[in-house]
């Protein structure tokens, strides 16, 4: 293999390139690719962190069943021959495949095809249901198709860029800082809409804090309002569009006045009219949206209300103007191409009759699915009710993500058969699997990513297979076989693959259907490894993609025009009432991703934000007595979450917001999902995983304490835990409601297991206890415990798992958590790459006078390398002009 190896990262929608290199002592390195046109060289923090990510350590390196390791042949057969059973006896539609936006092109393609052209059913859906699936059903409501017609140069380009449900900055960070650094060199207007003040405000010109579920009557409002303003491009109505007579009316009827519209969003009337005055006045007008506006039961209306004003303006496909739907992962837009959602066949075709017989045709598969299948949360209600009895799992985390996980697990613990198929050992989903299978992940696997504009990007191996780890669309091809299917799957590669989509989507196509590889089609092996991104429809040659889509004004609906549609405001049924008066709101943080899997290995990035919180507004808090650091339950009626208490003003007195990451390996009860209705949108089938009304409520232990520890305790007793990776150990927080009847009955539970000399000392009246392991002079472990709850930083002591041997002087400090002479505590990580903390930060705004974020990097390198940090600098900076006396939640 090659030294440097250009691949492409595998967290966010952004889709960007990557450098990685092989190191002379075996570490691997990662850089920006200088040439790779999604991020030209840029990463954030989590891109720049893959390197550290990497290693076998928690890999599922054999094919298990139960508990007992097999060989790859009886793993196969095993699925094989169960499936075989299960579509004898209940049909094919007992059998569902839940796959994932991780999963490479070809392992979707792979999968899709075995599911609905030879099981014969649609039961497969993908984990791109719950982040995007609105934006699909409303583009082709809207289009005809999936068509995403703009690029990420447009968001440069504009001179007005609208933010809709879309926190940017932490989401998709190097999108963020392509627009950032436009906004610098020309003045781009930015507006943020979002009912929380998220970080991608810190470039906002207005910040448009919208009650939760009100985006409709705010863009039927706008439609109706470039109508008065006289800013539609009537042409383009005419010559291009249907039905935008029933949209207007309908939206005067929904938002009757801008007076009306401000009320119902609960907006100020001037910030109202300055936006709406912006979107008339602005030709080039790019609205970008995301999980904010399709994580609804009403997000494909959202989707539409949004079009409806880029169809009137005739602001679509054209430079600097135009919709754009970003996607949340890697390779959520793959799914797509390949027929991963239920309701898509193959190749951006439905199921209309003339597209089944197509692939019918081509797979030469007679038992090909005629009709969709069940989407992803009634997908797992059939797998509860007992209709599916076969689940195969690929590369995602149902326990954790669905909404009601509750009733997710027991679906799956009832299940008779449930496959998973994952790079890791432990999650929340393989803990209920009959059969896991070792799969490879980003570094080992080869093959193709589409990122959120359309653009195609390869990923590429550079490391070995750890174990038996295999690709994806191996295991499934194998799978196939075993089941008599051989002819059909006849891959020995990913290229092989590859070209038999291109080949099926230029099949008939003639310009007919917006999703084409045509031009890709017959590469040969070294030329599909080479390949450079290029984005769909690729028609003619491999280098010449597609930029921008329907500015000519042809649409790929019947009748070649753009659909308007109709959409009225249409809150959520169930509403905060007494019982449950808070609207819970989720999302993510900036250095972790998904259930962290991945993210939750690299030291750096867990240290920006630890431990799962709430975050609450000051004034709801004091109301409910909870402390800032404290805790506190989290309830709806379906379930509960213990989690930190974050006081800030960035969420509504009325709102919580709690990052969807945790889950119950790194944290006792922390899961969102849990708690969220599993009420889906009508068209789309998305779940409205933004909006559940919540009740909170403080939670006050009898002590709390942490844990740092090189090895994984035995035990761990106590109501609240959390799990974290932070350098050369990983730190326990713990807390109990009970009081602590025998300390050294406890340490021994938790330490007892680790071998060393232990070192304690104990203060019973003040209920302070502390105990640390040593061995052959270095720190293996240190459990602290206060009924008082005063704990030293974390900091100090965390340093002193970095050494190989401590100090006489270190060993004095050891048991006090503090060295014995001064040494700073940092405080919470906010810059990833350089290891600066809240407290450094503070520290230095206030001793050196620095006013900018320039001066802040140039004091202490935070912000200058990957910049994902900039915005929580500008953030401190404008908190502390603000409240000069800025505190830390913990
Ligand atoms: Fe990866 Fe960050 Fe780029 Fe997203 S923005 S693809 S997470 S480097």
């Amino acid at each position: 293999m090659a030294d440097t190896v250009r691949t492409t990262c595998p967290y966010c929608g952004v889709g960007c390139g990557i450098l990685a290199t092989r190191e002379a002592d075996g570490t691997i390195s990662v850089k920006g690719d200088p040439d790779h046109p999604a991020n030209f060289g840029r990463l954030c923090s989590k891109g720049a962190a893959l390197g550290e990510t990497l290693g076998e350590e928690g890999r599922l390196l054999h094919p298990m069943i139960g508990e007992k390791r097999v060989s790859w042949d009886i793993a196969t057969e095993t699925i094989a021959r169960r499936l075989k059973d299960v579509i004898a006896k209940h049909g094919p539609e007992a059998v569902a495949f839940y796959v994932s936006g991780q999963l490479l092109t070809e392992d979707y393609y792979v999968a899709n095809k075995l599911m609905k052209g030879f099981i014969g059913a649609a039961n497969i859906d993908t984990n791109s249901r719950l982040c995007m699936s609105s934006s699909v059903a409303g583009h082709v409501r809207a289009f005809g198709s999936d068509t995403v017609p703009g690029c990420y140069e447009d968001l440069e380009l504009a001179d007005l860029v609208v933010l809709v449900g879309s926190n940017t900055a932490w989401c998709h960070p190097v999108l963020y800082q392509r627009l950032r650094a436009a906004k610098e060199q020309r003045g781009t207007k930015v507006v943020v809409i979002d009912p929380r003040r998220t970080e991608t405000c810190g470039i906002a010109d207005l910040h448009l804090a919208l009650l939760p579920g009100t985006d409709v009557t705010l863009f039927n409002g706008l439609l109706a309002y470039l109508e008065e303003a006289g800013a539609g491009d009537d042409g383009f109505v005419a010559e291009h569009t249907t039905g935008f007579g029933k949209a207007l009316e309908t939206a005067r009827q929904d938002a009757p006045s801008i007076v009306t519209v401000a009320a119902t969003c609960g907006l100020a009337l001037a910030d109202l009219e300055r936006f709406y005055h912006w979107v008339a006045e602005t030709p080039r007008t790019v609205t970008v949206y995301s999980q904010g506006v399709n994580q609804s039961v009403q997000g494909t209306d959202k989707v539409n209300a949004i079009l409806n004003t880029h169809l009137y303006t005739g602001r679509i496909g054209k430079p600097g103007s135009s919709p754009f739907s970003v996607t949340g992962q890697p390779n959520a837009m793959g799914g797509r191409e390949v027929g991963g959602l239920a309701n898509m066949l193959a190749a951006h075709m439905g199921f209309a009759p003339d597209a089944v017989e197509r692939v019918r045709d081509f797979w030469g598969s007679p038992a090909i699915v005629p009709q969709p299948g069940l989407k992803a949360v009634d997908l797992f209600e059939a797998v509860h009710e007992g209709r599916i009895k076969a689940l195969w799992i690929m590369a995602t985390n149902p326990a954790v993500s669905l909404p009601d996980t509750n009733r997710v697990r027991a679906a799956l613990e009832n299940c008779d058969f449930v496959v998973v198929s994952d790079c890791v050992n432990d999650t929340d989903t393989l803990r209920h699997a009959h059969v896991r299978l070792p799969a490879t992940t980003w570094g080992e696997r080869n093959g193709m990513v589409t990122n959120s504009e359309r653009r195609l990007s390869r990923q590429r191996p550079f490391l070995e297979a750890p174990g038996e780890a295999r690709p994806d669309w191996r295991i499934i091809t194998d799978v196939a076989r075993a089941m008599g299917h051989g002819e059909a799957f006849p891959y020995q590669s990913s290229h092989e693959i590859f070209d038999e989509h291109a080949r099926l989507s230029a099949l008939d196509n003639d310009g007919s259907r917006d999703f084409d590889l045509g031009g890709l089609v017959g590469l040969d092996r070294n030329s599909y490894d080479g390949l450079e991104p290029v984005q769909w429809p690729v028609v003619a040659d491999p280098e010449d993609g597609t930029t921008r889509m329907f500015a000519d004004g042809r649409f790929f609906t019947a009748d070649g025009r753009a659909h308007f549609i109709a959409v009225s405001t249409r809150l959520p049924a169930r509403r905060p009432d007494r019982d449950y008066p808070f609207v819970l709101n989720s999302g993510r943080v900036r250095d972790h991703w998904h259930t962290m899997t991945r993210s939750g290995r690299s030291p750096r990035l867990a240290r920006h934000r630890s431990e799962p919180f709430v975050e609450v507004h000051p004034e709801t808090a004091s109301g409910l007595g909870l402390e800032d650091g404290g805790w506190a339950l989290v309830e709806t009626p379906l379930g509960e979450v213990l989690l930190r208490v974050r006081q800030s003003r960035d969420v509504a007195p009325d709102a919580l917001f709690v990052p969807i990451h945790w889950n119950d390996t790194v944290a006792s009860k922390a899961g969102i999902g849990r708690l969220v209705s599993p009420q889906t949108d009508p068209v789309s089938g998305q779940p409205g995983l933004k909006f559940t009304p919540a009740n909170l409520r403080a939670w006050v232990p009898s002590w709390s304490g942490f844990l740092l520890t090189r090895e994984t305790p035995e035990n761990l007793p106590a109501d609240y835990w959390s799990r974290a990776t932070v350098g050369d150990c990983r730190l326990y927080e713990v807390a109990d409601a009970h009081p602590l009847a025998d300390p050294a009955a406890y340490a021994e539970a938790v330490l007892g297991g680790i071998e060393g000399e232990l070192v304690s000392v104990e203060d019973p009246r003040q209920g302070d206890f502390r105990w640390a392991v040593v061995r052959d002079g270095r720190l293996v472990a240190c459990l602290l415990i206060s009924g008082r709850h005063r704990l030293p930083p974390r900091d100090w002591l965390i340093e002193q798992f970095t050494r190989e041997t401590m100090t006489e002087r270190d060993r004095a400090g050891l048991l006090s958590g503090r060295p014995s002479e001064p040494a700073e505590d940092s405080g919470a990580t906010v810059c990833s790459c350089f290891g600066v903390g809240l407290k450094t930060i503070l520290g230095a705004i206030e001793s050196q006078g620095l006013t900018s974020v320039a001066a802040i990097g140039e004091a202490l390198q935070a912000g200058t390398n990957c910049g994902s940090c900039l915005p929580e600098l500008e953030g401190i900076l404008s908190d502390m002009q603000a409240t000069p006396a800025r505190t830390e939640a913990a």
